[in-house]
């Protein structure tokens, strides 16, 4: 295969939930500490970070619809909840020492920086830690997709993608004792069998540009670092 680690520049997605720690609404202040000191322990190893954050442990737009809200203002409210995390990121990583920018796709110019590709990568050359905030800046999409597209356009080396699970498994290792992890897989193969590595769109979107994930456990330190540094956690899925 031509994946190969360890990377030098990646896309890291974060889930909202992952914000949240032991808790079940918002973000964690202990929890958000911690991934802020894992990004920079990234960083020092020498790979070029940017970060999508996802919002769902403040608001998803499918909710929102649920409760008869119009699915556009819906998910207009979840992209702001992507930034609301965005600048509790930022601020975790700032305290604990590390340059970093907050990039948004839709204009909040008081509060972050907006969309300008040529720019973001720029940041990342000159050692900036990236956070993509408000997904892809569209309704209809999740910050899944954000993240794979951001990966393509700064030309990331993979996307790797924080969960609460070390990785994908044959079926919900929650319900399965049987279920097991794949150590590899191809987009085909998650496409067609359902598996919860990311949503279609932003899986066809890796597949068609040969983008590889590495799904991998965040809520165990030091996996992050593994996950970048080619040691064999979580899953890799690539063509
Ligand atoms: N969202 C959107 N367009 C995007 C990214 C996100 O409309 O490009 C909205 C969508 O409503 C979604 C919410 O923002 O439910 C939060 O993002 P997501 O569900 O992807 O967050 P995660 O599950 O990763 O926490």
């Amino acid at each position: 295969s031509s994946e190969q680690r360890p990377y030098k520049r990646v896309l890291l997605k974060l889930s909202g939930e992952v914000l949240m720690g032991e808790t079940s609404y918002g973000v964690d202040p202990e929890t958000i500490n911690r991934l802020a000191r894992e990004i920079i322990e990234v960083q020092n190893a020498g790979v070029e970070l940017a970060i999508v954050i996802g919002g769902g442990n403040i608001f998803r737009g499918m909710s929102g619809t649920a409760s008869g809200m119009d699915r556009a203002s819906a998910d207009y409210m979840g992209m702001l909840a992507t930034v609301m995390n965005s600048i509790a990121l930022q601020d975790a990583i700032e305290r604990n020492g590390a340059t970093v920018r907050v990039i948004s796709a839709l204009h909040i110019r008081e509060i972050a920086e907006p969309y300008i590709r040529r720019r973001a990568v720029r940041h990342l050359e000159k050692g900036r830690i990236l956070i993509f905030a408000a997904g892809t800046g569209n309704p209809y999409f999740t910050t899944d997709t954000a993240a794979s597209l951001r990966a393509m356009e700064i030309q990331a080396d993979a996307v790797i993608k924080g969960t609460k699970v070390d990785g994908v498994y044959t079926s919900d290792p929650a319900k399965n004792p049987d279920a097991i992890r794949y150590e590899t897989l191809t987009f085909t193969e998650a496409l067609t069998k359902r598996l919860g590595v990311m949503d279609a769109t932003a899986m066809s979107l890796c597949r068609d540009n040969h983008m590889p994930i590495v799904v991998f456990d965040v809520t165990t330190p030091g996996q992050m670092l593994k996950a970048v540094s080619g040691e064999p956690v979580g899953t890799l899925v690539q063509e």
